[in-house]
Order: structure tokens, then sequence, then C-alpha cells
């Protein structure tokens, strides 16, 4: 699997002119390896569909290039480029069947009956659209368009598939069980793809790299478990799953982990940026589940709970500092930890969570 199948390097892009421009996408790197799903994830404004349509060649880029096993495409037209890209709007054409949507590309590309048919059946058959090759769009629900539009952009063997937010159009159930099946035919076709999103638990659920831009700027490539478990500023950490923020003081640095001074106690946190220093001051990320309550004792950090909700498999806590700031605390299988409610003082224990 080559590591850089895709590539931009230096990408920028700005629209209007000096008086009223904006840096859409502002001087990015990435490497995207064969057959690897990677996301753009941020909020909107951040630039992930201009990086999109810079790879697809709708937008040119202001600076920079794109290149694809190793070619540059910057003097490459969109319909020449080795791309296809899946739409949120699925972009069909409302008047021919889903057949000939499918075969349209390769109806352009001139390939012969024969082997328009050959292709546009057997992607049926992988999709299970096997018998709604004659149908309209407009009798197709919502997910079978986005299935149609998904065949259409594989019919064509792209080196890279491109998607853009495929599944804002669908409803909540439907888009989680319609990220799976494109997880799995992704996975099986083994296509290198590049998707945009601005739903986290997506971007975690389908992706095998997440890139999390805000700004015009990339703010942290990693696995979904990279992200969550070391993002690398206060941004990631807020954008991705829930995150309490605690300012601290390094006590002292050990091999794997760090003691840390909270308000005047210690607690310890995994090690894992190596330049942190005995004495600097720190910003640390709690995860709720991270944080368990227990009775007060003189080596935990004290607090009061202020809220206290009960859901069975989980138990959900705001417990208040003694500066006022208020944790939210995630305890999974409460059934094995003292329960507290409102009012109780509790001592709290950071897990080493690594
Ligand atoms: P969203 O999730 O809302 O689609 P996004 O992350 O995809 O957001 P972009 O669409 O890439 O963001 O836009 C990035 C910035 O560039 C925004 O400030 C946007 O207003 C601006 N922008 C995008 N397209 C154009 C355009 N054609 N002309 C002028 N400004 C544009």
């Amino acid at each position: 699997m080559k590591e850089a199948y895709l590539e931009l390097k230096d990408l920028t892009k700005s629209f209007g002119n000096d008086a009223d421009k904006v840096v859409a996408v502002d001087h990015i790197n990435l490497q995207v390896k064969e057959g690897d799903l990677v996301t753009l994830l941020g909020p909107s404004g951040c630039g992930k569909t201009t990086t999109l349509r810079m790879i697809a060649g709708f937008h040119t880029p202001t600076g920079g290039d794109v290149y694809i096993d190793g070619v540059s495409m910057n003097q490459i037209p969109p319909n020449k480029r080795p791309t296809a890209m899946v739409f949120q709007n699925y972009a069909l054409f409302p008047h021919m069947t889903v057949f000939e949507n499918i075969a349209y590309g390769l109806r352009i590309r001139k390939e012969s009956n024969d082997e328009v048919k050959r292709k546009v059946e057997d992607i049926m058959r992988l999709i299970g659209l096997e018998n709604l090759g004659d149908r309209q769009p407009r009798q197709l629900s919502g997910g079978q368009q986005q299935r149609v539009s998904l065949a259409r952009a594989l019919v064509m063997e792209p080196k890279v598939l491109l998607f853009d937010e495929p599944l804002s159009n669908l409803d909540a159930k439907l888009r989680v069980s319609t990220r799976l099946e494109i997880r799995k035919l992704q996975q099986r076709v083994g296509i290198t793809s590049v998707y945009v999103t601005h739903d986290q638990e997506e971007a975690m659920t389908l992706s095998d790299k997440v890139v999390i831009m805000d700004r015009g700027l990339i703010q942290q490539v990693g696995s979904p478990a990279e992200i969550y478990s070391h993002p690398v500023n206060r941004f990631v950490a807020g954008f991705i799953g829930k995150a309490n923020f605690l300012q601290a003081v390094v006590d002292s640095v050990e091999s794997e982990q760090l003691v840390l001074q909270f308000l005047g106690k210690k607690i310890v946190a995994p090690r894992w940026n190596k330049e942190i220093k005995t004495g600097d001051e720190v910003l640390i990320v709690a995860r709720p589940e991270s944080i368990l309550p227990e009775h007060p004792n003189e080596e935990l950090v004290e607090g009061v709970v202020v809220n206290s909700v009960y859901f069975g498999s989980q138990m959900l806590y705001e417990v208040e500092l003694p500066d006022h700031t208020v944790l939210q605390i995630e305890v999974a299988d409460p059934q094995y930890h003292p329960i507290f409610t409102q009012g109780h003082k509790v001592g709290l224990a950071f897990k080493d969570r690594s």
C-alpha cells in the first residue's frame, strides 16, 4: 500500500480580492495512504468542502498542488481526473432510469454497450440495487438514491472516491445504517476515499484517519482513538467528544506519566507529550468517563455534586470544585459504584487513561 497515494502539498485557496479576501484553505499538507478512508471534519466554514473541491478539480488552487498516485493534478481538468464524487443531494438525472444514471459516465467515455452493461450490472449487484435498474430516481427512497449515487461514482473505477456530506439528507436512523454500509463497501473495494462531514460521530465511526480542520488550517491528523485520547490542542479536544479542561502545574515528570498539582492535590496524567517539564502550567483534558466520584479522602480533589442523573447503564454527574468550575462526569456500570446525589461531598479520582 502506498503511503502517499493522495497527497496535498501546501494547498491553498482564497476567494475574493485584496479588500475582502477569504483564505478558505491555508497551506495545508496531507498524505492519504492507499485504501484508507480519511474524513475532513470541522465546523462550518473551516475549509473542508473547498479542500474536497480542489481534489476534484472544481476549484483551482491559489497555491500548492494535489497529487494522486504521484501525478500532479494541477493541469488536469475535473473530467479527466481519476476521482469521482458522491454528492449530498445525490445529483441524479431525474428523467433517466437507475441503470442509465449509473451508466452515464461510462457512455461519455464511449465504452462499448457490452462493457457498460457488464460494469453497471456488477456494481448494482455489489451495492444491492439488482432489481431497481428500470426505476426512475423519484421512485426510490432517499437511502436508495444515495446508493445509486455511490454506484455511479464507483462504476468509473476512480483512484480516489470523494464524499461531500453524503448522508446529510437522510434521517438519523438511516444515516447510521448507511454509513456502516459505506464503510463496509469502501473496505471491500479497497478504494482510497476522502469524506467531508461536520458530524463527529460519523467521522469517528467511518475513518482510518480523521483530519480536524479549523479556519482553513489542519489542526490534527490521527486515528479516531488518537484524536480522542491525545488531542493536540483545546480546539480538537472540545470538538471531539465531551471534555473537562483543568489548569494544573507539573509537579514531577515520570517516564510514562505526569504528576500534577491541581487544587492543592496530586493527580496523575499519562505523559504523551515529551516536551512537558516540571513547573510547567498545563491544560489537562479529562474526559467525563475518566473521572470517578468516590467517598472523600484527603488525597482526592474534593467537590460537591450539583446534579446527578441515572440512565441505567450510566450515571451522569455534575460536580462543582472549590474554584467553582463544574465538571461533567460519566460513570459506566453504576451498580458497582456508590451513587451520590445532589449536595453530596465527593472525592474525585482521575483515572490514568492513555
Ligand atoms: P460547511 O460545513 O458550512 O460546508 P466548510 O468547512 O465546507 O463549511 P467551505 O465551504 O470550504 O467550508 O468554506 C470555507 C470558507 O470559504 C468560508 O468562509 C466560506 O464562506 C468561504 N467560501 C467558500 N466558497 C466560496 C466562494 N465560492 N466564494 C467566496 N467565499 C467562499
